[in-house]
Order: structure tokens, then sequence, then C-alpha cells
């Protein structure tokens, strides 16, 4: 099932957890009260922004996967659509605001090894701004699908790269 996350404390009361056997597997919940700590997987968005045959791709400052080269994506807020979370990622990032073109891909990563992540990626095209590495990135640039940098941070990201250059063995994606 992959790393989990448990609270030892009642998030509603403060009273010890204990695992009990509840709607089909086992759960942390409250001793004192009807507290159940149901875990959920979170969302992560981000985008792979291309450029004629290139794509962007920032430099990680941080884990997992520091110094290596992803896409920009990052964990969705609270209230967010994964399309606002991809956009704001790749601002955050690189400095240049984009459209979303279509859906890429959607799928339970399990490339942080620390939890489940169910992640979201868009393709995109730059509308505005200037490119500039920022926030969590290092650096920031677009590299053509036949020239990537060797040292990618995810498994997901060579996935996706590798199904672009199949889909797309000449000439501009998109
Ligand atoms: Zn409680």
């Amino acid at each position: 099932m992959g790393p989990s996350q448990s609270a030892a404390f009642c998030l509603q009361c403060g009273a010890v957890l204990e695992l009990r056997h509840l709607f089909g597997r086992s759960r942390p919940a409250c001793t004192r009260c009807d507290f159940i700590a149901f875990e959920a997987t979170p969302t992560a968005a981000g985008a792979v922004v291309v450029r004629g045959r290139e794509v962007l791709l920032i430099q990680r400052r941080i884990d997992p996967g520091r110094g290596r080269w992803g896409f920009p994506a990052g964990f969705q807020d609270y209230g967010e659509t994964p399309e606002d979370s991809a956009r704001r990622e790749v601002r955050e990032e690189t400095g240049l605001e984009v459209r979303i073109e279509r859906l890429l891909a959607v799928e339970l990563s399990r490339d942080n090894p620390r939890k489940l992540v169910n992640l979201v990626i868009y393709l995109a095209r730059e509308v505005a701004g200037e490119l500039r590495a920022a926030d969590d990135a290092l650096q920031a640039r677009f590299f053509p699908l036949e020239a990537l940098p060797e040292e990618l941070a995810f498994d997901n990201n060579r996935r996706l790269l590798q199904q672009l250059r199949d889909e797309f063995p000449s000439g501009d994606i998109s």
C-alpha cells in the first residue's frame, strides 16, 4: 500500500487513537469520541510546458529528487482546481504564465518515498511572463526532446517524456 502517515492523537478531542477495523480496513480511531482518521491521498499537479519541440524542466532545489530535473509540479492547495495548481506551480517555479492545453496523465505516484500522491500532469503552453527559476527551482530551462538532461528526478517524468517522443517522433509537440 505504501507509506502511511498516522497520527497518535485525536484531532477533535486530543485523546489517544487506537487502530480499529472500520469500513473495510484498519484505521486509527479515537478512544474517547467518534473521530476516525481517514487517510486521504493528496493530489499534486504539474505541467509539461512545450515550446515547439522543447519541454520546460526545472532543477529541483528540494527533496525528493534534489538537484535533478523534472516538470514543475506541487501539491494542490485547498480550494484550487488541479488546473489552478498546475498553473500556479509553473508560475512560482519558472515565472511563466501558461495555458492548459490538455490532460496528459493521472496516476498514483510512488516517486516520493515519504508518501503516495495522486499526480495530475497537463500539457501547457506559455502565454506570458519571463523565464526565471524561483521558489523550489534552482534552474528552469527548455530542453529539446532529443537532448534531455541525464538526471531526471522521477520515473513518471521519464515515462511521460518517452510517451511524448513516441507520440511526436518529429515536429512540434501539441
Ligand atoms: Zn476524540
